[in-house]
């Protein structure tokens, strides 16, 4: 058996965290709170969001971190979540949190999840044997680990991040949509009716421009569209408690999959902080009109159910931190925004939804929490580059596209997995049926495995052979490099911030030592023309497409002073030189050409998307195909 820990996740015992600061000139104090932006107008804003969850806030962390997009954020609820709902993070999504600034915050925090383990009953009778343990993320998955968190955690360090951020947004809370209005003609389009929670029948008027509803499974902007989730009429009941307990289980401290012979079955999910354990138990299915709360659960019900499916182990609950018994059901919407399919092309997309408002499936496989926060990193964006000029409107619709595909695909894993989960194990190989499927789809389930179509965002294949680790309309997979002025191991992936930024990342063929005359040298001159066609004269030159490279030879072997004027720019108000652009490749396994097949002698240009996915693949001689792509994306 493997050690259960990615050897590759970690480089040099860090993560490789980096900040940039005082390009604008010498600033004391915190450097992660930004000079605050000019105030604007709270009843006509950019974007109107409704909804604190975790689709809510990565929208308006994303979007306040611009500053000059005007934001706000309303909830129904009177603050912040406390506790309770999702608790798990994929790789992908703590990969996320980096470019958003906290990811440190919740690995320091959080239940690592290294290995699973699977117990069913043993065919001698022995009602519960431990069948397999397996390391839980393949090697070389993400530099980053799986981790189990509070949502209500995620959310405070969204939270954080917004109010920190230079227009320094703060959700209203107590404020509910009532309904949309959209009218043509406006530079506000959309007026939102909003209602006071606790001053009744009170209400407010905000117009936006585009409103995004993030406002969960029983979504009024989703209903204001006149959209419905749609899929399997029968819901699952579902009872998740987080508990203190004593057990003679010996596996309380690793996620298990527990499939009893006919008490059912149960997940256990250790959570952060060394003695906190959540209990999934599923508890049956329910009739089409029938809730949740109709069926009176208890949580002395969860912890009678649980005992049975753990015995002959004991299981005592010293205190129960949270439980609830909740409904799902495996359902998508058959758009994500305001623009029916028989439309497209002629009208675009002004109101949005995310997150659990256009899909819904089981906890089993873990993606609630995650795969609503990719659709608005997905979203943000977008929306960022049509507002500020910079991309033409038919972009937007690429986001219902993208999004929806996934959702769907999501609904049909999570559907195998549920009825896999769900069956009782009458032999081992019915049992074993369910961890097989349950491994195969590891990288599915770190949420590496998005796979974008071809699209205005995602080009061709044709350069493919030349990094073939970085599939176009995957994420743009880190690998750890060694920054060149300042000798430092880091990953190369978190360079790339949730800023708005594309990137353009040449890695150079062996021979090219980066002067000016060399293959990347030649590369960065032509791409210097396109900046500066697409950039106002006084703006940095990375301010919306950000050049970097990686070299094969040493970073001691190479002169900074010689590299191309692309790669050590100088920007702000003070003229300062940005040495942070040009990294080395590291040695045998920790060798980024290697990690991700790139082709050692010609090297490859690697372009990636503001929320990281790889759009193209080119040869460092194919500047043209470069400006083309941007010619058409950044009309
Ligand atoms: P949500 O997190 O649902 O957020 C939507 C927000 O919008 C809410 O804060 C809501 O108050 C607000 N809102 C709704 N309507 C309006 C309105 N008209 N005006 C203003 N605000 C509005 N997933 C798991 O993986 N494991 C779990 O154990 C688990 N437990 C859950 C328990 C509960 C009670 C719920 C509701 C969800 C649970 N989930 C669980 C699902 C998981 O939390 C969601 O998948 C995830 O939160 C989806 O994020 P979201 O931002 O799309 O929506």
């Amino acid at each position: 058996m493997k050690s259960g820990v990615n050897t590759l996740m970690a480089p040099f015992g860090g993560i490789g965290l980096s900040m940039q600061y005082h390009l604008d000139g010498f600033r004391a104090g915190d450097p992660s709170i930004a000079s605050a932006s000019a105030k604007t107008a709270k009843d006509a804003v950019d974007v109107l969001i409704v909804g604190c969850g975790p689709a809510g806030l990565t929208l308006a962390t994303q979007l306040s971190a611009l500053g000059d997009i005007s934001v706000r954020i309303i909830e129904r609820k009177p603050g912040p979540l406390e506790f309770g709902q999702a608790d798990g993070l994929a790789c992908r999504s703590v990969e996320m949190f980096e470019a958003f600034g906290f990811a440190d915050r919740v690995i320091k925090e959080g239940y690592h999840v290294n290995e699973v383990s699977f117990w069913r009953p043993d065919d001698d009778g022995t009602p519960l044997v431990r069948a397999d343990r397996i390391q839980d993320v393949e090697d070389d998955l993400s530099e980053m680990p799986h981790i189990i968190l509070s949502q209500a955690r995620v959310h405070d360090f969204y939270l954080e991040s917004m109010v920190k951020s230079p227009s320094r947004l703060v959700p209203d809370y107590n404020q509910e949509l009532i309904s949309l209005t959209l009218t043509d003609g406006s530079d506000f389009p959309i007026s939102a009716t909003v209602g006071y929670v606790d001053r009744p029948g009170e209400t407010e008027t905000i117009r936006a421009k585009y409103v995004v509803g993030c406002d969960g499974a029983r979504s009024k902007v989703r209903s204001e569209l006149g959209l419905e989730l749609k899929g399997k009429s029968a819901r699952q009941l579902w009872g998740v408690m987080d508990v203190l307990c004593h057990t003679t289980f010996p596996d309380i401290r690793l996620k298990c999959a527990i499939q009893s012979a006919d008490q059912g079955s149960i997940l256990i999910i250790p959570r952060e902080g060394g003695y906190l354990v959540r209990l999934y138990i599923e508890l049956a299915e329910l009739a089409p009109d029938e809730r949740a709360a109709d069926r009176g659960v208890t949580s002395d019900q969860l912890i009678e159910k649980a005992r049975k499916i753990l015995s002959p182990f004991d299981f005592e609950v010293a205190q129960v931190a949270w439980w609830s018994a909740y409904e799902i059901g495996q359902r998508v919407c058959d758009a994500f925004d305001d623009v029916m399919e028989t439309e497209r092309g002629t009208k675009s997309p002004r109101v949005f939804i995310a997150g659990d408002a256009c899909h819904t499936h089981s906890p089993k496989a873990g993606q609630g929490m995650n795969v609503s926060m990719a659709d608005a990193f997905n979203l943000g964006w977008k929306l960022a580059a049509v507002l500020h000029g910079q991309s033409c409107v038919e972009l937007l619709d690429t986001y219902s596209k993208e999004r929806r595909a996934k959702a769907q695909e999501l609904i049909d894993f999570d559907r195998k997995m549920a009825r896999l989960f769900s069956e009782k194990p009458k032999t081992k190989d019915d049992a074993a049926r369910f961890q097989a499927y349950f491994k195969k789809h590891g990288r599915y389930t770190a949420g590496v495995e998005t796979h974008y179509a071809p699209s205005l965002v995602v080009g061709d294949t044709s350069h493919q052979k030349l990094a073939t680790g970085y599939p176009v309309g995957k994420r743009f997979h880190s690998g750890p490099v060694i920054r060149l002025a300042d000798a430092k191991p880091m990953q190369l992936g978190h360079t790339l911030k949730a800023d708005g930024r594309w990137r353009i990342i040449a890695f150079a063929p062996r021979s090219d030592m980066g002067d000016e005359n060399g293959p990347v040298g030649t590369l960065c001159a032509s791409l210097k023309e396109l900046l500066q066609s697409v950039m106002s004269t006084d703006a940095d030159v990375d301010a919306l497409i950000d050049v970097r490279a990686v070299f094969q030879r040493s970073h001691r072997d190479m002169d900074f002073s010689k590299l191309p004027s692309l790669l050590r720019p100088q920007k702000g108000p003070l003229g300062l030189t940005d040495y942070e652009k040009v990294f080395c490749s590291l040695q045998q396994e920790h060798d980024i050409f290697r990690l991700r097949g790139i082709n050692r002698f010609e090297g490859a240009v690697v372009v990636t998307r503001p929320d990281q996915y790889v759009s193209l693949v080119t040869p460092i001689t194919g500047p043209a195909e470069i400006k083309e792509f941007f010619a058409r994306v950044l009309s």
